[in-house]
């Protein structure tokens, strides 16, 4: 076990107040978007959303980095269409790990182009490895080990997503 469940909601409620305070900062007017990279952020989506102050809208975009037994990436692909509509808004991406990074930068970039106020994006879980360090991010839970992990929603085949505690995968089924 590497998370334990007691620390994964003590940080996302830590979290919360962070991103709490940055969206009333924005002043009472603004619109905001959660776009939530499916499927391995849906727990941590559930639980943070539930710390945030409203009104905002939630959307989910479903990327295929792991497919199936895959425990290396390979190149991403958004899988579901991106919302169109968040020209004015200010967006917030939501993914379980940030690790090689491929995967936000394609978000952003696709979400840059139909022209939101701002973009943030906010990962659970960031590997200790150069690539995923480099790749901005403004909201981190937790820096992990450069290792294969699983539980509360991060699934090995959709296997484990439901453990309520973030495991390391020590041996990779062949
Ligand atoms: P990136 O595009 O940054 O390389 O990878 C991001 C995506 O790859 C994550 O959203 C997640 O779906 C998947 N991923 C990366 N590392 C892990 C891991 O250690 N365990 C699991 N289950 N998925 C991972
Ligand atoms: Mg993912």
């Amino acid at each position: 076990m590497l998370i334990p469940r007691a620390e994964i909601a003590r940080r996302i409620g830590d979290l919360g107040v962070e991103i709490a305070r940055d969206l009333e900062r924005l002043g009472p007017d603004e619109e905001v978007e959660i776009v939530a990279i499916l499927t391995g952020s849906f727990m941590f989506l559930a639980d943070l959303i539930r710390r945030l102050p409203g009104p905002l809208r939630v959307r989910m975009v479903a990327v295929s980095s792991y497919p199936g037994r895959a425990t290396k990436p390979r190149p991403a692909e958004i899988l579901s269409r991106l919302p169109d509509d968040v020209a004015g808004r200010h967006v917030i991406v939501i993914d379980d790990i940030l690790d090689s990074g491929q995967t936000l930068r394609l978000i952003r970039a696709e979400l840059a182009r139909r022209r939101p106020k701002s973009i943030r994006a906010c990962v659970l879980l960031r590997k200790r490895r150069s690539a995923a360090m480099a790749e901005p991010c403004e909201y981190v839970g937790f820096d992990i080990p450069d290792e294969f992990v699983v539980g509360y929603g991060l699934d090995f085949d959709d296997l484990y997503r439901n453990l309520p505690d973030i495991c390391t995968l020590r041996s990779p089924a062949p």
